[in-house]
């Protein structure tokens, strides 16, 4: 049991709500500003329960070592999060917000959770965190039922991210990045060195550090939120949907600087969106819940792409779907043939067999491993060697990382309809890619 009223880190008193999910110590003017936030959660829900009794043990042991433990508890347990025939019916309504929904998710892996507004996405992720308890199911959290735990136990582990953000107004960006640090009973230099270190991760200039968050653009609480939310570095990361409030331009900058972040830390990431592009970008997996919270597909953005499971799926992926999928796929998925290519040194006479074979009517030249041009077949007659005659260049090339969609977008603007392939960082040439190449790659 958690008490009403316990001991924080520095013996301060500390009050939770009746649920017992809140403690912050009593008094400050941090509860009473964020009350009148209003934001549909409570700040402090953010960050929430990582004091009450933890904070005797995190003084005791160390912050770290203490979520150390609780993560080796659970050693071997490769769904991080799973949820088993959850529903949640609201008070009052005759309908469930979500309706018996099994799902797994995976250590270190970026689920989206996705679908039309009021499908049950929010209800979902609250309930992971108990924000909102379940009418029914079971819910793991590294493999532990939730409602086993004390909810700031569970929280330790959780780090949430919302659209509204939620930050602290009359604190310092500082302040706030550290605010579960400091009520875990860090240090002062311990926390000062997160806070400078969280900031790099998420792309926040040092000078920020000292500003206040209304000082801030959107985008830049957006990543104070981010950094706030992994302060104690959680192995578990909630958002929801936590760009949906900022302009197309700074959307994309963040999604993208997530996926960096992610390349560095392996967090397991639930995030929500309404976005099916924004989940095709940022998902290990997708979910795709209709309303209700009912399951409709979950599946790897190709795999999803490739085969939707139904016509909801189909509708909710919108047009372009095979152009959505080209831009998952990347150019080193699909193999390369030579195509019609010559050295420079070699008999122009050998071009009429080259063209006939790939009913091309030019052919490309090879210099040593380089691909320096090409070269009309009618300009080749009369020459001695290949690289007697006068060349064109090819004006663009593609890469192994570069998306088919991409190397599509060059065939169609290039004169001789292929994209030619370089090697990643020597330019050396790999091959050539023709639309029916591409098309093939797609079944
Ligand atoms: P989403 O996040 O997918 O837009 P929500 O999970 O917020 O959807 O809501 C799912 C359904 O549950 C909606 O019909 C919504 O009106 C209802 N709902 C959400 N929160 C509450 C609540 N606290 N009380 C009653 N109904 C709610
Ligand atoms: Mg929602």
């Amino acid at each position: 049991m958690v008490p009403a009223v316990v001991k924080s880190a520095r013996g301060e008193a500390v009050d939770t709500t009746p649920s017992g999910c809140l403690a912050v110590p009593r008094g400050t003017d941090r509860v009473r500003r964020s009350q009148r936030s209003g934001t549909d959660v409570d700040s402090h829900e953010l960050v929430g329960g990582t004091v009450g009794s933890t904070a005797a043990d995190a003084t005791a042991a160390g912050a770290s070592a203490a979520i150390t433990d609780s993560d080796t508890a659970v050693a071997g347990d490769d769904d991080v999060i799973r949820l088993v025939d959850v529903t949640k019916v609201f008070p009052g309504s005759d309908t469930p917000a979500v309706g018996g929904l099994s799902l797994e998710m995976g250590r270190g892996e970026l689920t989206a959770l996705v679908g039309p507004s009021g499908c049950g996405k929010s209800t979902t992720l609250k309930m992971i965190n108990r924000l909102l308890e379940p009418t029914s199911g079971e819910i793991y959290v590294q493999g532990v039922e939730i409602r086993q735990q004390p909810k700031h136990e569970l929280r330790r582990q959780i780090g949430y991210v919302i659209q509204q953000i939620g930050l602290f107004p009359h604190r310092t960006v500082a302040h706030n990045i550290g605010t579960v640090p400091r009520l875990l009973g860090w240090s002062k230099a311990d926390i000062r060195a997160r806070t400078e270190e969280l900031a790099e991760q998420v792309g926040l200039a040092p000078e920020m550090l000292g500003r206040y968050p209304a000082a801030l653009s959107g985008g830049q609480q957006q990543r104070v939120g981010v950094a706030r939310a992994l302060a104690a570095d959680p192995p578990v990361l909630l958002m929801d949907e936590p760009y949906s409030a900022v302009d197309p331009i700074v959307r994309k900058q963040l999604q993208d600087d997530l996926l960096a972040l992610q390349h560095d830390l392996h967090k397991t990431i639930v995030l929500v969106t309404h976005d099916i592009d924004e989940a095709i970008k940022l998902g290990d997996r997708i979910v795709l819940l209709n309303v209700g919270g009912v399951l409709e597909q979950v599946g790897t953005p190709t795999e999803v792409l490739r085969a939707p499971a139904n016509e909801f799926v189909e509708t909710f992926l919108g047009r372009e779907r095979g152009l959505k999928r080209m831009a998952l796929i990347t150019v080193a998925e699909v193999p390369l043939t030579p195509g019609p290519v010559l050295a420079a040194d070699a008999p122009a006479a050998d071009a009429a067999a080259v063209m006939a074979a790939a009913g091309t009517e030019w052919v490309g030249v090879i210099e040593g491993d380089q691909m320096v041009g090409w070269a009309w077949g009618r300009d080749l007659t009369g020459c001695a060697l290949v690289g007697d005659a006068p060349r064109e260049p090819f004006r663009a090339y593609v890469r192994p990382g570069t998306s088919i969609r991409e190397a599509l977008d060059n065939i169609v603007n290039s004169r001789t309809r292929v994209a030619v392939v370089l090697a990643e960082d020597d330019d050396r040439y790999l091959g050539m890619l023709t639309v029916d190449e591409l098309a093939e790659a797609l079944e």
